[in-house]
Parts: structure tokens; C-alpha cells; sequence
């Protein structure tokens, strides 16, 4: 059930997700009081066989009270070099998109389901995700944001722990443990076929909407 004021925007409600908690997956994360922190957990973490091949942790970057919060996949080969999320072609075309709903990259924060490349970009491993949950999780805890977009298939289907496709997931708002959540098109797929770009414009123009009316109704964020 959406809040009345997520309602009033007459979009189909989605999926409800949320009920993992940090405290019972890695009480150690939890009790983390910054993105700092959480950063600096990332860059010792063994608690899966990425660490050994990527070069640089990836935890994600942006702004800490962020109204607006990506989540991607995997950092790629230029985000394993440089260690930051979404630098490479992608990146530059995410960073283009967000500025069509005048948003500036240091208006978000931007950060992926893993925090360690996958060797050779193969897609992430079930015990890889789950692995990584707990940053996820107490970053998007940190930031409290106000609309999630969850950037492709991969991100989706882990934030909303489900197998639906990404086609009919679009258009609606889910919610990750009670904030909003939309779902559109991974950048890199907009590089691979044009005719996703019409559609991630209205799944952009939607994240907007929400985070609008999030504003003037809700002076309060809540993390449920
Ligand atoms: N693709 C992702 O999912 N994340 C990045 O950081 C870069 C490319």
C-alpha cells in the first residue's frame, strides 16, 4: 500500500522490500556511523573472493544527505581503476541523464550492489551479493534518501529480492523499506540499444515526480 501522497500521483503501486536488517546480517556494519566508515569497512573486506582480484574498493560516492540515490551493479574496469562508481562511458551518460531531471552528480549519491569488480565484468555471484548486502544496506540506511533508482536488472532485482523482468518492473513505485523506488534501464544497456533511451526519460521523469512530491509532503524522511 502506497501513502496517500504516493498515490496521488496515479501510478501503479509495485513491490514492497525490506525486510533484512543490518543489525542481524553484520552487527559490526550496523553500528557504522558515517559513509566514511562504511568506506573504510568496503576497503578491508574479505568477506568474499573479489578483494583478492580487483584492484581498488568502489563503496560508492556522492552526497551524504542525498535526496536522490543510484544503485548499479558492479564497478567496471574503470571504476576498479579509479575507484569511484559510474566513471566510465556509462557513467558519463548516467551523469548526463541525471542532469535531465536537474540533478547534478554531487546531488546524489551513486553506488552499486558490489563494491568489488567482478574479474573480467562477469555478473555478480549470489554469495557475492550477499556478501555486500550489509554496505548497501547501511549506506542506503546513512543517506535516508527520498527516491531510489535502481539502474538495470542486476540492481533491481537485488533491492526488490525478485526474478520479475525488468520490462515489468518499470512504471510503478516500489518501495525499499518504505522509500520510493523506480526502476529503469542500466546506462550501459542505453549505449548498447537506442530504443531504451525514450523509456528511461520517462522512468527518469517519474523518479522526479516522486521525489517532488516526497518534498512537499514529507518534511521528514523515514528509513522503515
Ligand atoms: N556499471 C555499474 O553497474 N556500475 C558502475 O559503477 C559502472 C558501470
Amino acid at each position: 500500500m502506497l501513502p496517500d501522497w504516493l498515490a496521488a500521483l496515479g501510478v501503479p503501486a509495485g513491490l514492497e522490500a525490506g525486510a533484512a536488517r543490518v543489525q542481524d546480517l553484520l552487527p559490526d556494519v550496523a553500528g557504522l556511523p558515517s559513509l566514511e566508515a562504511v568506506a573504510q569497512h568496503i576497503a578491508a573486506c574479505q568477506r568474499c573472493g573479489l578483494h583478492k582480484t580487483a584492484r581498488n574498493p568502489v563503496p560508492g560516492e556522492g552526497h551524504p544527505q542525498a535526496e536522490l540515490l543510484c544503485v548499479g551493479e558492479a564497478p567496471g574496469a574503470n571504476e576498479d581503476l579509479q575507484g569511484r562508481p559510474f566513471v566510465g562511458e556509462a557513467g558519463q551518460l548516467l551523469t548526463k541523464i541525471l542532469a535531465a531531471i536537474q540533478l547534478g552528480r554531487e546531488d546524489v549519491f551513486i553506488h552499486n550492489v558490489l563494491k568489488h569488480r567482478p574479474p573480467g565484468n562477469r555478473d555478480p555471484l549470489p554469495d557475492e551479493v550477499l556478501a555486500c548486502q550489509p554496505y548497501l544496506l547501511r549506506q542506503i540506511e546513512l543517506v535516508r534518501p527520498r527516491v531510489i533508482l535502481a539502474l538495470g536488472r542486476f540492481a533491481a532485482q537485488t533491492l526488490l529480492q525478485t526474478g520479475t523482468a525488468i520490462g515489468a518492473l518499470r512504471g510503478r513505485i516500489h518501495r525499499f523499506h518504505g522509500v520510493p523506488l523506480i526502476v529503469t534501464y542500466h546506462p550501459a544497456a542505453l549505449l548498447r540499444n537506442e530504443a531504451w533511451k525514450r523509456p528511461t526519460w520517462e522512468d527518469v521523469k517519474l523518479a522526479r515526480r516522486v521525489l517532488d512530491a516526497a518534498r512537499a509532503a514529507e518534511p521528514q524522511r523515514s528509513f522503515e
